[in-house]
């Protein structure tokens, strides 16, 4: 069986029918700078103790120092993080910031923990991989089930470590621990940029086009608000529990509201709530939804949701992945030779570490922005990236998948071949 690592690098060779890459950068694209696994004891409120299994894969810095979240799920492996840290190199490439890739995760079910214990974990884990983050060296953020408050407890573990204030050695931190403004909705709204520039590509009215949201996490949601403001009509949801289903257009920020049923901050992390109990909505499983007959299909859960099994059964004409890896190989090239556009997740949820990048630069300079600077510059951002890789495809008559790589790998390769060989 193929790994998903195997399966996210098997991309490359698709795009190495178009441009000659060197050996070199073959051969450094094949696996990562540094992987690091940690063991994190966490004492339990009962007293007990409790060992949990952390990674951090820094996959390649050749670009900047590496960039990249942190998830908290209980099927994180070493093949999925090594994954999503070749990804991550390739989407701040694809976009042009100036940061290689990285990702790191804890094997945990998070919503079985309670807060001080989420906090022991969040802060041990940071004492785990301490010798290898920094603010020039690779810079955690939030990811799947990890949020701006894990963030701020984990910088301040490495302040203290540092004995430093250094707030850019993650992004992502709540507004009050000099976090930036917009990053909480950034991966959604860069979606939507994608989005509005693919509907102009198109000739795609919002307002005649249907829409089914797989995942309604940080991104699913702000990315369905944003988007029927924007006009598009969103005609399904569902979280990991399941989906609802509507003849009208749902109102996103209603849903969520009753989905955080509790105010507490471990509810608002981990709404005990479901999409499903809208009581006033048709039922339907992931599944279902995923083979609904809408516009467009918009993946924002987990890996592997479309594979060679479900593809046929796809009726949507255009998918866009906000999700990391959510179609694989097989699934891609039988959806594409079907003629299903697939907006590409190193494209299309790049707006999240894009603002990351901002933090960052705040952070560093020691002077913050306001939200309409930080939006419109990651509007700048994602426009022209979209429009470049739309056109790249065309002229190419290539996937949209295969040109976000061939826009990206262009970068990498350029910086790698600059760089020489370190010998
Ligand atoms: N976890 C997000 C991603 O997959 C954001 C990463 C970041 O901001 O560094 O892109």
């Amino acid at each position: 069986m193929t790994t998903l690592f195997e399966d996210a690098q098997s991309r490359l060779t698709e795009v190495m029918k178009y441009i000659t890459l060197s050996d070199d950068v073959i051969s450094r694209m094949k696996f990562p700078k540094r992987t690091l696994i940690v063991s994190i004891p966490v004492r339990m409120d009962d007293g007990r103790l409790r060992v949990f299994k952390g990674y951090r894969v820094q996959f390649d810095d050749t670009r900047g120092p590496t960039k990249g979240g942190i998830r908290y799920h209980p099927s994180v492996n070493l093949d999925e993080v090594t994954s999503l840290s070749f990804w991550m190199t390739i989407k701040c490439a694809v976009v042009g910031l100036p940061f290689g890739g990285a990702k790191g995760g804890i094997e945990v079910d998070p919503k079985e923990l309670s807060l001080l214990e989420l906090e022991r974990l969040s802060r041990g884990y940071i004492r785990a991989i301490a010798d290898i983050i920094g603010p020039k060296r690779d810079i955690p953020a939030p990811d799947v089930y990890t949020n701006a408050t894990i963030m701020g407890w984990m910088a301040d573990e490495y302040n203290q470590i540092m004995r430093e204030q250094l707030p850019a050695v993650i992004t992502g931190k709540p507004i009050h621990l000099n976090g930036s403004l917009g990053r909480e909705a950034a991966t959604g709204r860069g979606a939507l940029f994608v989005l509005l520039q693919w509907a102009k590509f198109k000739n795609l009215i919002p307002e005649q086009t249907t829409i089914a949201v797989q995942g309604f996490g940080n991104a699913g949601f702000h990315f369905a608000k944003l988007a029927t403001q924007a006009g598009f009509k969103i005609i399904a949801l569902s979280d990991s529990k399941g989906g609802i289903i509507s003849n009208d257009s749902l109102d996103p920020q209603l849903i969520m509201n009753h989905k955080q049923t509790e105010k507490t901050l471990k509810a608002m992390l981990y709404c005990e709530g479901t999409v499903c109990e809208e009581a006033e909505f048709e039922t339907i499983s992931n599944e279902q939804l995923l083979e609904l007959n809408v516009d467009i299909l918009v993946l924002a859960a987990l890996e592997n949701q479309i594979t060679e099994h479900n593809a046929a059964n796809i009726k949507a004409k255009h998918i866009l992945e906000i999700a990391n890896g959510p179609i694989n190989a097989a699934a891609d090239e039988l959806l594409n030779q079907r003629g299903v556009s697939v907006l590409p997740d190193v494209l299309v949820n790049a707006g999240g570490v894009t603002v990351s990048y901002f933090e960052w630069v705040q952070n560093r300079a020691g002077f913050y922005w306001e939200e309409s600077e930080i939006n419109h510059r990651l509007q700048n951002v994602m426009d022209k990236e979209a429009v470049n890789i739309f056109n790249l495809a065309q002229k190419n008559n290539t996937s949209l998948r295969t040109a976000a790589y061939l826009h990206g790998i262009n970068r990498i390769s350029g910086a790698m071949t600059e760089h020489g060989t370190h010998e």
